[in-house]
C-alpha cells in the first residue's frame, strides 16, 4: 500500500511534469473507484492551469486556480506520467490530459483510489479537515506529542497510526520507529515519558525521511516505467522479520497482532 514516503515520492516525480501546465482534457475509463469519480471533473478543470502540487497525509492536492483535485492511491493505485501516445491498460483508470503532450496516468487495479474535485481550499474537505499535523513539520514535535497523549490508555502503536494525532504513519513505518525508539508496541501511550516521546518523534520522522529518500533514488524509473518507487527499498529491522535475529540483541523478532495488524518488534530492546 503507498504510504506517505512513496506519495511523497509521486509527488515530487509528478511536479516537474506538470506543475504551471494547463489541463487540456480529462479521461475517464473507470468512474466506480472507492468513491466515484465526478462526472463533472472534465468541466471543471479543462484549460485550467496547475498552480501547486502538494500533499497533505497521504491525499496529493493538484491545485488550479478555481479549485483542487484530489487524489487517493488507495491499496494499489500508482501514478505515472507518460506521453499522449502511450497505450493504455485495463487498470488505467483516469488520465489528466496536458497541452505539453503528457498525460498523469492513475493505475489502480484494486481500484481503491479516489480522483475527486473541490471548488472550495482542499483543507476543508471532509477527508482532509480532521487530520493531525504532518509528521515531518515542526507542529509535529515532542511537546505536542506528549500533551495529545496524556489521557490515552491505547497502545502507542495505534496512537502513532491514527491519523488525528499524525498524518502519514504506516504500519511499516510504526513498527520501525517503535524498534528505533526501544519503545514496546504495546506499552499505553499515555505512560510515556515527554524523552521518550522526544526520542519516539525524532525516529518517525528520521524513518520516513530515509524512506522518502530512498524512493528518491529511484524517481526517473518510477515516473517513466512501471509506476513502482522505492516501496520498502530501506532496510527494515523488525518488518516483515518474524523468528529471524534481532539486528541488536540477536533474540528472535516477535510477531503479534494489534488492531488486525502485524506488529514486530524486540521483547528485550523495546520496553
Ligand atoms: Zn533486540
Amino acid at each position: 500500500m503507498p504510504e506517505l514516503p512513496e506519495v511523497e515520492t509521486t509527488r515530487r516525480g509528478i511536479e516537474p511534469y506538470i506543475n504551471h501546465q494547463i489541463i487540456s482534457d480529462v479521461i475517464i475509463r473507470q468512474r466506480a473507484l472507492r468513491w466515484p469519480v465526478p462526472k463533472q471533473l472534465g468541466q471543471s478543470v479543462r484549460n485550467r492551469a496547475v498552480v501547486a502540487v502538494d500533499r497533505r497525509g497521504k491525499y496529493l492536492l493538484l491545485r488550479l486556480d478555481n479549485g483542487s483535485i484530489i487524489i487517493h492511491l488507495g491499496m494499489s493505485g500508482s501514478l505515472r506520467i507518460c506521453s499522449d501516445r502511450a497505450p493504455f491498460d485495463k487498470h488505467d483508470h483516469v488520465d489528466i490530459v496536458f497541452d505539453n503532450n503528457h498525460i498523469l496516468r492513475l493505475r489502480d487495479p484494486r481500484k481503491f483510489g479516489a480522483v475527486l474535485w473541490t471548488g472550495d481550499a482542499p483543507e476543508n474537505h471532509p477527508l482532509l479537515s480532521a487530520l493531525g499535523p504532518e509528521p515531518l513539520q515542526d507542529e509535529f514535535n515532542s511537546r505536542y506529542f506528549y500533551e495529545r497523549t496524556r489521557d490515552r490508555s491505547a497502545s502507542v502503536k495505534s496512537v502513532i497510526m491514527n491519523s488525528h494525532i499524525v498524518v502519514g504513519v504506516g504500519n511499516i513505518y510504526a513498527c520501525e520507529s517503535l524498534y528505533l525508539a526501544g519503545i514496546n508496541p504495546k506499552r499505553k501511550a499515555g505512560s510515556l515519558s515527554l524523552t521518550r516521546c522526544e526520542r519516539l518523534v525524532s525516529t518517525i520522522k528520521q524513518v520516513l525521511n530515509a524512506s522518502i529518500s530512498q524512493g528518491g533514488t529511484s524517481l526517473r524509473d518510477f515516473v517513466r516505467e512501471d509506476g513502482m518507487p522505492g516501496y520498502y527499498a530501506q532496510q527494515l529491522f523488525v518488518y516483515g522479520r518474524a523468528g529471524e535475529p534481532c539486528k541488536q540483541c540477536g533474540r528472535p523478532i516477535k510477531q503479534i497482532k494489534q488492531q488486525q495488524r502485524s506488529t514486530f518488534y524486540c521483547t528485550q530492546c523495546q520496553r
